[in-house]
């Protein structure tokens, strides 16, 4: 098996995101900005929206950060969104999901800019993906297409299988995979997929984002293949402090004997997922008003 940790392309990509923020503040623009909204208590947006903070910070971004209680109404989110989309002090904004279920994700994310979307959800920038259109694409999808680029995995002519079909990640990956220039031939699978494993064991690249444990084992996965995991599930385990530890949805021990490329979870596309965000916010600022 060959881990293909993510540490060390985030690191490079956070690298190159600090040198051309430096020279474009260099150019007499004021750094990149970025509006981070949560909604509730959810332990996991928690930490996701305090590792966004951390590295936009890292980065000398402004950041400003907009915290509801998890009863707070659509209206009250609606309208502080209509704000950020009009504060010129604002390149981009990002609200975390899942939101409580009594707010409407589709009118939040609809509410948001194209130009400072920088998650890239917005219908504006998925129909311009669809379409081959410079967009923001979603950061975590993107961030696996750079993981593949940076471990040298051909795309090319490749069978790509996408288990999963969210809009956060299995279909904007879909649509990555199946772009011109990047040319591989995409099946993308869901819960009704009759026999997964039928489309996986001839598959050159699969990409397992369904939130569920176990959802592929080494027996779905040919020689030779890369297996990159987008799963971050929190399993219970006693013996940690925090009283749990995080696994993917593929069974990572499994592919322990195997001649497989696998992204390990923690220390894989997550990693990923902040640092194209970060990213994506320094192409906002640039676009907006970059000189
Ligand atoms: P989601 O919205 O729940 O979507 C899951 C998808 O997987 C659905 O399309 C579902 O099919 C499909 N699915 C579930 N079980 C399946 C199975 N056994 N066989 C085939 N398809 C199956 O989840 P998501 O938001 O895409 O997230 C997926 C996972 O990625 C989660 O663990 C999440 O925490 C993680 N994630 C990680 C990052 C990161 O930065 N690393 C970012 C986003 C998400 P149906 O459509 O038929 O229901």
């Amino acid at each position: 098996m060959t881990r293909l940790g993510c540490r060390c392309v985030a690191e490079s990509v956070l690298e190159n995101v600090r040198k051309e923020t430096q020279a474009f503040i260099d150019k007499g623009n004021r750094a990149p900005s970025l509006a981070v909204v949560l909604v509730g208590s959810d332990p996991a947006s928690q930490t996701y929206v305090r590792k966004k903070a951390e590295a936009a910070e890292s980065l000398g971004f402004l950041h400003f950060q907009y915290t509801f209680d998890e009863d707070s109404k659509e209206d009250d989110i609606l309208s502080l969104v209509g704000k950020l989309n009009e504060g010129e002090d604002v390149d981009g904004i990002l609200v975390q999901l899942p939101l409580p279920s009594h707010i409407s994700e589709k009118k939040i994310i609809d509410a948001i800019s194209p130009e400072k979307d920088v998650d890239g959800f917005s219908p504006v920038n998925m129909g311009r993906l669809a379409i081959g259109e410079e967009s923001f694409i979603p950061c975590t999808p993107k961030g696996i297409m750079r993981t593949l680029s940076y471990y040298g995995i051909e795309t090319a002519g490749k069978k790509a299988v996408v288990i999963g079909r969210s809009n956060i990640v299995g279909k904007p990956m879909a649509l990555l995979l199946m772009q011109k220039g990047i040319d591989a031939t995409v099946t993308v699978c869901n819960t009704k997929t009759p026999d997964l494993r039928e489309y996986t064991k001839d598959a050159d690249i699969i990409i397992v984002a369904t939130g569920h444990p176990g959802t592929i084992d080494s027996s779905y996965v040919k020689d030779g293949a890369a297996v990159i995991d987008v799963g971050v599930n929190r399993i219970k385990d006693e013996t940690r402090e925090k009283g749990f530890r995080l696994v993917g949805d593929a069974d990572y021990s499994s592919f322990k004997d195997r001649d497989v490329m696998i992204t390990p979870v923690p220390g894989g596309v997550g990693l990923m997922t902040v640092s194209m965000l970060m990213e994506n916010t320094l192409e906002a600022a640039v676009k907006r008003r970059g000189r």
